[in-house]
């Protein structure tokens, strides 16, 4: 008996010792869930994912949408830095894809349709006559299967969707696995793994709309952004890339020194124009495959930090354009005109109709993978 309690009042010790080794301890990492609703016949839960320093994520498998981000300030108040709603009803009903995983194809494909190996594929038009974001029902409206494999130290929400072969006009079967990680490092991470039965096309992204002061705190023009990239790929009437890689120096897309959203989107400038605001794949500075800094973020009244990294080519900076008041997100906040942004890492939209663009061609016995960390400090 005496050995025992000798036992746990040296483990009560060993986790003391521990957790005031962390920079700012709160808890243990941990992960849980909760029930969240049913669609298509499917449970849904919002899985409760937190690292030792108090960071959390909610996230449910409607979407794989991240419902809420907890992150610390720089007086380590933790505020939500991510747009959404507090029900699965609302994300159902109406959504600008917020906090989702976007898939099959991320972004706009033009016209809907492409050719691979000398098939031409109709796509389900769902903006105008192009198809954005995979389709009427893409991948941020699907319930993904919950993986309970996975393990590791940090804590984890594995994610797996079959897409069958033809869904929303795409060849092959196509499976994928999707895994958030919040990490020790306050990163969340994201990796992206995709298989095909036929050769077809795959670029998958995730659809946070962030805003580093809180979620309804104002809109994003004051946040500084830098951006990792010389060119960007310009845009038509239907914010379709015209092919050509455009260079940033002298143009209101130059983000190469770190400048607030706010400072030029106002400016006579044609890609503003087409764009609404911003709304354009930036070419990203990259030698090599290994993951890289894309983009950081920066809001001055909380301190808040945020930076991209990135395995992808190309990064979509969406300066939440269409957010117009008629969501009416988490705790009755209702989101105008630019209160969020999305930074989406990405191959760029329309390649299969670009054969000049890195290509986004997935075969049989190739594995399709990718991954992202959206990484937070505060100074
Ligand atoms: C696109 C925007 C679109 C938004 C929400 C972004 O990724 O670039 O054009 O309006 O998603 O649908």
């Amino acid at each position: 008996m005496k050995d025992i309690s000798v036992f746990f009042v040296s483990l009560g010790i060993i986790a003391a010792v521990w957790l005031a080794g962390c920079s700012s301890p709160r808890t243990l990492p941990s992960k849980s869930r909760s029930p969240f609703g049913t669609v298509d016949g499917k449970e849904v839960f919002v899985f409760t994912l937190r690292n030792a320093h108090g960071m959390e994520a909610r996230i449910t498998n409607y979407g794989g949408i991240v419902v809420s981000l907890l992150v610390p300030d720089r007086n380590k108040n933790f505020g939500d830095v991510v747009l959404g709603y507090d029900s699965l009803a609302s994300y159902e009903k109406k959504t600008p894809y917020f906090g989702a995983i976007v898939g099959r194809y991320a972004n706009r494909i033009g016209k809907g349709r492409f050719t691979l190996n000398g098939t031409e594929y109709k796509l389900a038009l769902n903006d105008g006559a192009n198809t954005l974001h995979g389709g009427l029902k893409g991948f941020d409206k699907v319930v993904w299967d919950i993986d309970e494999s996975t393990s590791s130290k940090e804590p984890t929400l594995a994610l797996t969707y079959v897409s069958s072969d033809g869904e929303e006009g795409y060849p092959g079967t196509l499976t994928a696995r999707v895994v958030y990680t919040l990490t020790d490092s306050n990163g969340l991470r994201i990796d992206y793994k995709a298989t095909a039965d036929k050769p077809t096309v795959v670029n998958i992204t995730h659809h946070s709309y962030f805003n580093l002061a809180g979620s309804g705190k104002g809109d994003i023009l004051g946040h500084e952004l830098f951006l990792n990239a010389e060119r960007f790929t310009p845009i038509d009437s239907g914010l379709i890339p015209t092919g050509e890689l455009r260079k940033v120096e002298g143009t209101p897309m130059d983000f190469r020194t770190p400048t607030p959203i706010g400072a030029r989107i106002q400016n006579q400038d044609e890609q503003l124009r087409l764009g609404r605001g911003y709304d354009h794949n930036w070419v990203l500075n990259r030698t090599g495959h290994e993951i890289s800094l894309a983009a950081r973020v920066t809001e001055k009244t909380s301190g808040r930090v945020m930076e991209v990294w990135t395995t992808e080519p190309g990064l979509q900076f969406y300066s939440g354009n269409f957010l117009d008041g008629t969501n009416i997100g988490k705790g009755g906040t209702v989101y105008q005109h630019r209160t969020g942004f999305c930074l989406e890492s990405q191959h760029f939209p329309d390649s299969p109709n670009k054969p000049d663009f890195p290509s986004v061609v997935l075969n049989p016995g190739s594995t399709y993978t990718s991954t992202t960390v959206y990484k937070f400090t505060a100074q």
